[in-house]
């Protein structure tokens, strides 16, 4: 279970790829990458190992310059190509690590609103609530901030909205996660070991904390709206 994202100047699928490799010692079942070509959402995603991921964007290949990507070790669903993350709707696609413990009222809601729900996950409430918000007007960052205080339980998520290419969000309550700073490039990743082969400069988020990064850098905001400083720390090589 790792969480890569990327905002950068060439093609970013294979770099998400050898960073999701970095996370491979956490264990997992299934992989997923999400870019935006010409800024639409498009997804690869393969059960088992990080090579049957590779071999399906070999053979149809990813060319998007931002990008988030999943290692998945199932808790809600079976551990198959269908429930493999980034989970994704018209407006948006995440990744998520951890479990949303409230996640079937939150199913139940959507349902009754007529939401279809094509995954076993507890992870799908999270991109059917955004898309919800949206739907109802919100911007893609209200939407989000609209959906965090709804959640209960341990999670990192990484947001990546369709139309949107200088935008990453991610969030974090009780499951790591950690913003690169590069130049001009951005990064998100579970740990400062998987941002290892991009960016010696990184930042951990904090409970509660969720951040919007550009690449030109990245706002973090607590669970109160606030915007707050995390100290970037510089990783010493080899580590
Ligand atoms: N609970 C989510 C799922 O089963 C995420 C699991 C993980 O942390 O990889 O899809």
């Amino acid at each position: 279970c790792g969480i890569v994202g990327i905002l950068g100047k060439q093609p970013v699928a294979l770099q998400v790829v050898d960073a999701l490799k970095r996370l491979e010692y956490r264990g997992y079942d299934s992989a997923g990458i999400a870019t935006l070509e010409d800024g639409h959402l498009v997804r690869r995603r393969a059960e088992g190992k990080l090579r049957n991921l590779e071999l399906k964007l070999s053979q149809a290949p990813l060319t998007g310059a931002i990008g988030i990507g999943h290692t998945r070790w199932a808790t809600h669903g079976r551990p198959n190509e269908t429930n493999a993350h980034p989970h994704a709707t018209a407006k948006l696609a995440v990744v998520h690590n951890g479990i949303i413990e409230n996640f079937r009222e939150l199913k139940e809601e959507l349902e009754s609103k007529g939401v279809v729900f094509e995954t076993q996950t507890d992870t799908e409430v999270v991109a059917q609530l955004v898309t919800d918000e949206i739907a109802q007007g919100k911007t893609p960052l209200e939407a989000v901030a609209a959906t965090l205080p709804r959640l209960r339980g341990a999670f990192a998520l990484a947001f990546l909205f369709e139309g949107e290419t200088d935008q990453l969000v991610g969030a974090r309550q009780g499951a790591p996660l950690a913003i690169g700073w590069g130049e001009g490039e951005m990064y998100l990743g579970s740990d400062a070991l998987a941002l290892a082969p991009f960016t010696d400069r990184v930042s951990y988020l904090e409970d509660g904390d969720w951040a919007v990064l550009s690449r030109s850098g990245a706002v973090i905001r607590d669970k109160d709206g606030h915007p707050v400083d995390r100290p970037v720390q510089t990783i010493p090589p080899g580590s």
